[in-house]
């Protein structure tokens, strides 16, 4: 039993994060502000859009919620500190989270018993969101010529995330 979501290709994904980009007016920069995308653009496109910070004893084990019927993402504190450092696992937690409030809802989400058979990736909700994470975080169009490290740096993503989306680009 697992969770399935509406299948998404990879460039289905891309494109979803260029529109985010757009929105942002981050077409041309590396590094993308996802802490200031979360806290202040979108709140101010979205009414009654939420973003909150949550203290580690209210949410646990959890870096992040998005609860999309209450329009509202929640970032554990210390992952949001970390995020507006520049930490690269932060950032990238927070863009998985946004993804799941773009795309993941009680309709579009259901729960699937697939037998023996695991769910496959582009249809996997938290697969879709770690996928869009690393493309927001690392600009397809622009990353073309950067080496691993180099993508890490300008981009404020881990090493891990950009060997990810390093051998993406060059596939
Ligand atoms: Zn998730």
């Amino acid at each position: 039993m697992g969770y399935m979501a509406k299948p998404k290709s990879r460039d289905d994904i891309r494109n979803t994060s260029r529109l985010i980009r757009k929105i942002q007016s981050a077409e041309k920069e590396l590094y993308f502000p996802i802490v200031d995308f979360l806290e202040k653009t979108l709140p101010r496109i979205i009414p009654g859009f939420t973003f909150r910070v949550g203290e580690v004893e209210e949410m646990g084990e959890c870096h992040g919620l998005t609860f999309p019927e209450r329009n509202e993402i929640m970032i554990r504190s210390d992952v949001y500190l970390r995020a507006c450092e520049g930490s690269g696992r932060d950032r990238l937690t927070m863009a998985h989270e946004l993804y799941h409030y773009l795309e993941h809802s009680k309709e579009t989400v259901v729960f699937a018993r697939t037998g023996t058979k695991n769910i496959p990736p582009y249809k996997d909700p938290e697969w879709q969101a770690d996928a869009f994470g690393g493309e927001l975080l690392v600009p397809y169009d622009l990353a073309k010529d950067l080496t691993i490290d180099e993508i890490a740096e300008y981009c404020g993503v881990s090493l891990a995330a950009a060997k990810v989306q390093y051998r993406q680009i060059h596939k």
